[in-house]
């Protein structure tokens, strides 16, 4: 049989060969001991493409976030987020286990929490009920579908914590298809928040790593933590050196993983009863009728080469990335109709 086509995540992507040579010929040093002048390189580009004063480059989009988390929160107090945010399912419970603090999920009337939202869960000051330190959004939304917030959403958002004085974090490992989607300044984004996180090994393609982006004096605590947590790194120029390839090569072309979801959307929706959440980016996800699990279907789908991940029993993931083409999303799009239908 062919290759199977891998839609379960953007993650599954290949460092391709230029990328490859990119990173064989990256310029290095001790990034932890005096610096590493590639990463300086990934770290002062991307400061300057979300017009924050200082970035520094994190293994993981997990520790970037829970670093941002860390410096902007407080132990024994509430961080407001969204429901099904990432920082809340798929970090094995660090904002516990690291940070201290207990999250307080949000639920709006869309599929991505707002500015009402965020209002109406900030508690009345009380000595008996927790009070929050900081707000989180994530953008795009992973769990809503690949969901953008718009630039006016995510400024009321900010304009109700700043009545509370709350910090915002951003967990923006997407940010670039939101940017890309809406034709939206990816700075006017990141201006919505105290500290940004981006991710480099998501639809930019390279194999490892995130930034958090922020003021030079948070980003000075962020080097501290970042050590703290084991995020030192020493001639990683070779890692920042993807990330920058990513930025400069694959960013310009990711409108193409949107129209392939939109194509893989079309073409699935209504299919055995199926129904489609509309993609804003590369994220597809489907909504099972109650005949068919989502582990079922995944594996209907496996065994005609076309991998998607379960979400939950009833939803199964796919996501469009640099390695699936336009034949691919076609192929795929008859595989999940036809394990649908049968
Ligand atoms: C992937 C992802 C992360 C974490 O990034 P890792 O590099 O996998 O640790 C955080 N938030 C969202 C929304 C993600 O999709």
């Amino acid at each position: 049989m062919a290759q199977p086509i891998d839609l379960r995540s953007d993650t599954v992507t290949r460092p391709t060969p230029a990328m490859r040579r990119a990173m064989a010929d990256a310029e290095v040093g001790d990034d932890v001991l005096d610096g590493d002048p590639t990463v300086r390189a990934l770290e002062d580009r991307v400061a300057s493409l979300l017009g924050k004063e200082s970035a520094l480059f994190f293994p993981s989009g997990t520790m970037a976030n829970q670093t941002g988390v860390w410096l902007l929160s407080r132990r024994g107090t509430e961080v407001l987020l969204d429901a099904e945010a990432h920082l809340i399912h798929w970090e094995i419970a660090a904002l516990a286990g690291l940070c201290g603090v207990q999250p307080r999920p949000l639920r709006g009337t869309g599929t991505v929490y707002d500015a009402d939202a965020l209002r109406a869960g900030i508690r009345p000051a009380s000595p008996n009920a927790p009070q929050a330190s900081l707000v989180c959004v994530e953008n795009t939304h992973n769990g809503a579908g690949g969901k953008v917030t718009t630039l006016d959403g995510l400024r009321a958002i900010r304009d109700v914590a700043r009545e509370h004085s709350l910090p915002v974090h951003m967990d923006g490992a997407r940010l670039w298809n939101a940017a890309v989607a809406t034709e939206t300044n990816i700075a006017d984004f990141a201006a919505c928040a105290d500290t940004v996180m981006v991710s480099f090994s998501k639809g930019l393609g390279a194999p490892v790593g995130a930034a958090l982006a922020g003021s030079r004096e948070a980003m000075r605590d962020a080097w501290q933590t970042r050590k703290r947590f084991g995020g030192g790194m020493r001639q990683s120029g070779i890692l920042a050196a993807a990330a920058l390839f990513g930025v400069r090569e694959h960013w310009p072309r990711m409108h193409e993983d949107h129209e392939r979801a939109a194509k893989l959307a079309r073409a699935v929706d209504g299919a055995g009863g199926a129904k489609v959440v509309p993609p804003d980016t590369n994220i597809v996800m489907i909504d099972l009728p109650a005949r068919i699990t989502a582990s079922e279907l995944s594996a209907r789908c496996a065994a005609e080469g076309v991998r998607i991940s379960p979400w939950n029993a009833t939803r199964v993931r796919a996501v469009t990335h640099l390695d699936v083409d336009d034949a691919d999303i076609a192929r795929a799009g008859e595989v999940i109709v036809r394990a649908l239908e049968r």
